[in-house]
């Protein structure tokens, strides 16, 4: 095998390119006068956030055991994916390929930045049929595969991720937005082995921070650069890292959302046994569960003009409802108008 080496893959004007350095935040001060940013000297959030987020860093490498130059953060894991392709993808040349039903994200943005989008169609247990995969490979514009585990919006985790790291000639991405539910071990282990792999994590899941907009990428220090070059220097607020490092510090909320989603998960499924209009769950590794209903449309009107909102978008899965695991009052009220549709 050729001797891998990242700068082949990278877009030529990304490797060419100086990154923004914030002199303050790659310097170490003791007492400094800050006069070089043009802020105010008054209130509370005058100052502008680290452009490195080391403090961040720092507590996401004692928690994962990774070095924090494996770490980049992003504006959500969504502009990680943005990101992603930026650094890899020439507009109006190479593609992306992604699974199909997947995460839209990895579509949407590779759009927007002209690489075109080849779907790999999953079996009817939503899995990745390897001669397929073997055989769309072929395609030498593939620069990224964006491979989804837990897989949204099927919920089932993927099988024998590695064997696609090890033969796909571009980047590998592997979005683990679900990972804390599946009780599965992360991709991060593999990080060491494969110099072609970028790991996905959020803190909007599992973690109870959607609002906050922050996500992780784990790769090689080499990849880790790239995303920290091209990224907007202050993509995420001083208000966000704080938030997430105080969760951090208290882990305990992480394991009590997990805990109790699971515990939801458990009602949910014995609940769902009681109501006909269901034909079938999938398994889940996730927050959410893919139900396949009789009619579908009158189910999703249903719980609409009860104003429970779900999910039903993509054509694959068409007669699929994906839904999200709430708190028991929520549940409830899911489970009550679904009884309601026996009748539908
Ligand atoms: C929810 C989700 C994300 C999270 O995106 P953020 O921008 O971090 O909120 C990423 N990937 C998948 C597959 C998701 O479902």
């Amino acid at each position: 095998m050729k001797e891998f080496n990242i700068n082949n893959l990278v877009r030529k004007n990304i490797l060419e390119l100086q990154p923004y350095i914030s002199f303050r935040d790659h310097n170490e001060f003791e007492n400094p006068v800050l006069l070089d940013a043009n802020e105010s000297p008054y209130g509370d959030f005058n100052r502008y956030p680290d452009s490195t987020q080391k403090n961040l860093k720092q507590k996401i490498s004692r928690i994962k055991n990774i070095s924090p130059d494996q770490i980049a953060i992003g504006n959500g894991s969504d502009e990680l994916i943005d990101l992603v392709i930026k650094v890899f993808c020439e507009p109006k040349k190479n593609s992306i390929l992604m699974m199909n039903p997947s995460f839209a994200m990895y579509g949407f943005y590779a759009s927007i930045n002209e690489n075109k989008v080849v779907k790999l169609n999953l079996n009817e247990n939503f899995e990745i049929v390897k001669d397929d995969f073997l055989n769309v490979i072929k395609d030498d514009q593939l620069k990224v595969f964006f491979l989804c585990s837990p897989n949204n919006p099927t919920g089932n985790s993927i099988e024998d991720i590695e064997f696609y790291v090890k033969i796909f000639n571009g980047i590998v991405v592997v979005d683990e937005a679900y990972i804390e539910f599946s009780g599965k071990e992360s991709c991060i282990e593999l990080l060491e082995k494969y110099p072609n792999l970028i790991v996905l994590q959020t803190f909007s899941k599992a973690w109870g921070m959607a609002g906050a907009r922050v996500g992780v990428a784990y790769a090689s220090k080499e990849i880790i650069k790239l995303i920290n070059t091209i990224k907007a220097p202050y993509n995420v607020n001083s208000l966000s890292l704080n938030s997430v490092i105080k969760s951090i510090d208290n882990h305990e909320q992480l394991n009590d959302n997990i805990k109790n989603t699971l515990i939801e998960k458990f009602w949910l499924q014995n609940e769902f046994q009681n109501i006909d209009c269901i034909k079938k769950i999938y398994p889940s590794d996730a927050n959410f569960f893919l139900i396949e209903f009789g009619n579908v449309e009158k189910v999703y009107q249903k719980l609409l003009e009860n104003e429970i909102l779900t999910s039903k978008r993509s054509p694959q899965i068409a007669d699929c409802i994906r839904i999200n695991i709430g708190n028991r009052k929520e549940n409830i009220r899911l489970i009550n108008v679904l009884k309601q549709c026996e009748t539908l």
